[in-house]
């Protein structure tokens, strides 16, 4: 089954719920590598998404996409609300206007969304960001789809493949964004905007499986 433009308005919503839920979590990842905004920064983005949706009513799952990066890219500050905000929106230019997104569709989205950040951000899997999370994610997402699977369960391998991403972030040593001014001593923190990618797609798969 395919996601229609109110099933990504739900998977926003539980997006915007897991952030809250882990709001001090972020923080805390952040405290140890950064300045001690993230959580606080995607809260604040995500309540303004939700309330955007609201008023707006976007019709299709493209224009949903589109708000949430609007509104992301003017709420959200630091690296990761351009960041976030590009990812939102390439995944928007790349389902166009269609009514439904079915697997292949979600994995696409997903896949220029990380083009989209490693294209603003220049970070490569490694450097200890989003990236490293987001990358496992878009693989496993094309060889779900590959295999036919529909949205659910693409958006569910991504968020499977996010978390392990995420651990593997633990070790290594920053080389882009702030966490990268503290050299070795950003070794053995998780980074928070790989926690909070896998956070949103582990939400925005169950609030999609739920749906269908
Ligand atoms: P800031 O670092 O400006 O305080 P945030 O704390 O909101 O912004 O976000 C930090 C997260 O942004 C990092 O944990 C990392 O995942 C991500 N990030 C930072 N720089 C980059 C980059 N160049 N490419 C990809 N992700 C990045
Ligand atoms: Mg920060």
């Amino acid at each position: 089954m395919g996601c229609t433009a109110q099933d990504v308005i739900a998977a926003l919503r539980a997006g915007a719920a897991v952030v809250a839920e882990h709001r001090d979590e972020l923080i805390q990842l952040d405290r140890a590598i950064g300045d001690a905004d993230h959580g606080e920064n995607m809260d604040r983005g995500f309540r303004a998404v939700v309330s955007k949706v609201d008023t707006a009513a976007p019709e299709t799952p493209g224009a949903a996409l589109k708000l949430t990066a609007t509104v992301l890219i003017s709420t959200v500050g630091g690296a990761s609300g351009p960041l976030y905000g590009t990812a939102f929106l390439r995944a928007a230019a790349a389902v166009g206007d269609a009514e439904e997104l079915d697997g292949a569709a979600v994995a696409k989205a997903l896949q220029a969304g990380m083009e989209g950040v490693i294209g603003r951000g220049r970070a490569a899997v490694g450097d200890k960001t989003m990236v490293d999370a987001l990358s496992p994610a878009v693989e496993a997402a094309k060889s779900a789809a590959e295999s036919g699977e529909g949205a659910a369960a693409v958006l569910a391998a991504a968020a499977d493949a996010a978390h392990q991403g995420v651990q593997a972030t633990e070790p290594l040593v920053a080389r882009k964004g702030r966490a990268s001014y503290l050299g070795e001593r950003s070794a053995g923190h998780i980074d928070p905007g790989a926690r909070s990618t896998a956070l949103l797609l582990s939400a925005f798969a169950e609030a999609t499986r739920s749906r269908s």
